[in-house]
């Protein structure tokens, strides 16, 4: 670790905590030991928090109060994750139609975050979170960086669609804080072409990253330019992908092009950072002192293991509580202790996030589907179900979902942020659906490039369709 790191974690960080009020390197220090530590105490703490948890939603948020009544529950009846069961999971329609009655009354409103769910679900879904769940929240993505090799104090690299995390990045206060303090490099990559790429590569290059925390799709991007256009190594410790599955191969490339382990970690806005990969690289270890994860089929738990829709019990936020959260995601959990001898239980992602690139016909770069359903979705007019189809290189069909198709005004919104991104050069077509059909995986996609590879790739310069 260099002396600036040093200083920066033994002196600087330290100051500015106790200036602003934040406690995460205390958090993160209780969170280094609790990890090795006895797995029954874990679940005797994390069955207290979730009773405090519990009767602080009857006691202040309207929505659960009336939600246990309807179930038939006291929430001193609920002594152990294993009786959650007894409550309803909890789906977006019912945050989406009770944002304001979730809120814990309690909860001062300006100690209250507003955010909304990431974009690749084709669903947006506000919620809120309380500035004091910020603290262990950031406090458990630092334990996962520390186990792919970085330390509070060192660079990280973002290579990130997701546009909202750029908001207030360039104010000079932020600008300030990041030199000293955070040490942290935003590569946008919402939009990507040969230039873009070349760009990202060189300040990476000159940043030299103790951690790459990204998004598979365009590190893979990134790993194949860096790899054909040859100049002095990128070698973090490490590398974190989030926000979309990970394939072998990505995985195999990023090994190969940056000479560092890759660990695979499981990320909402919603929760933060759920579950994350150990040096053994075989399942993602869950946060276990922070959630409550269950899968699930036909809301019964599925054994060890077998697939199951997650269900999240988040015991951090109480400004607006999230139990037994239907999220959106396949996973499992998975069996036995892990070799590594941390205590937090073992899970799998079947699909995870699923989101792709579309390719702009105007110029042959890469547009995110992230970063697509940002403009689309969380700034349309109306909340719907959409899907993106691209099936030729010119032409993107727009599949919604029959109660919305009526919407013109959505529409002329979708047209015209369309028109904006891709220049003028891609046409649209509607297609009305019933529903959105679901991956075998059972995933729901929001956006899918169905041109084959040779079409995709950035510089390809025939412009027929190709399927
Ligand atoms: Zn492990």
């Amino acid at each position: 670790m260099s002396i600036r790191s040093r200083l920066i974690k033994g002196v600087l960080l330290p100051i500015d905590e106790w200036r602003e009020g934040r406690r995460i390197l205390p958090l993160l220090r209780r969170l280094e030991r609790s990890q090795y530590g006895d797995a029954s105490l874990m679940e005797r703490e994390r069955s207290l928090k979730l009773r405090r948890l519990l009767a602080h939603a009857y006691e202040n948020s309207r929505f659960y109060r009336e939600r246990f009544r309807e179930a038939g529950v006291h929430p001193e009846e609920i002594r152990d994750p294993s009786d959650l069961r007894r409550l309803p999971p909890l789906t977006k329609a019912d945050m989406k139609a009770h944002l304001e009655e979730m809120v814990a009354a309690n909860v001062p409103r300006g100690y209250l975050h507003r955010s909304a769910t990431g974009g690749s679900t084709g669903e947006h879904t506000p919620f809120y979170q309380d500035a004091e769940c910020l603290n262990p929240k950031i406090a458990l993505e630092y334990r996962f960086n520390r186990w792919a090799g970085w330390d509070v104090g060192e660079p990280i690299a973002f290579v990130w669609p997701a546009i909202q995390d750029f908001a207030g990045t360039l104010t000079l206060r932020t600008r300030l804080r990041n030199a000293l303090l955070d040490r942290r490099l935003m590569l946008y990559c919402g939009r990507l072409d040969e230039l873009t790429l070349a760009e990202h590569a060189r300040r990476l290059r000159d940043f030299a990253p103790t951690l790459i925390r990204a998004f598979p799709n365009p590190l893979w991007l990134l790993a194949q330019h860096l790899n054909e256009n040859g100049g002095a190594p990128v070698r973090p410790r490490g590398i974190i992908t989030v926000g979309e599955p990970l394939l072998d191969a990505q995985r195999a490339l990023f090994e190969e092009v940056f000479g560092c382990p890759v660990f695979n970690c499981y990320v909402s806005r919603e929760c933060g950072n759920i579950a994350g990969e150990c040096e053994m690289h075989r399942g993602l270890h869950l946060n276990a002192e922070s959630l409550i994860v269950e899968c699930l089929h036909n809301d019964r738990p599925v054994e060890p293991g077998e697939p199951g829709e997650v269900v999240i019990t988040d015991l951090e936020n109480r400004g607006m509580p999230l139990i037994r959260y239907r999220i959106g995601d396949i996973g499992s959990l998975m069996p036995g202790p892990c070799a590594c001898g941390r205590a937090l239980p073992l899970m799998s992602m079947q699909a995870g996030r699923i989101s792709d690139f579309l390719v702009s016909p105007h110029d042959r770069s890469y547009v995110s589907g992230a970063s697509l359903c940002h403009y689309l979705i969380a700034e349309g007019p109306g909340v719907g179900q959409v899907q993106l189809l691209q099936k030729s290189i010119d032409e993107l069909t727009i599949r919604i979902v029959r109660d919305r198709a009526a919407a013109t005004d959505e529409r002329h919104h979708f047209e015209a942020v369309i028109r904006e991104i891709f220049r003028g050069k891609m046409r649209v077509r509607y297609e009305v659906v019933e529903s959105i059909p679901r991956e075998p995986s059972g995933k729901y996609m929001f956006c899918k490039c169905l041109l084959n590879q040779e079409s995709r790739s950035p510089g390809a310069n025939d412009g027929e369709s190709t399927r």
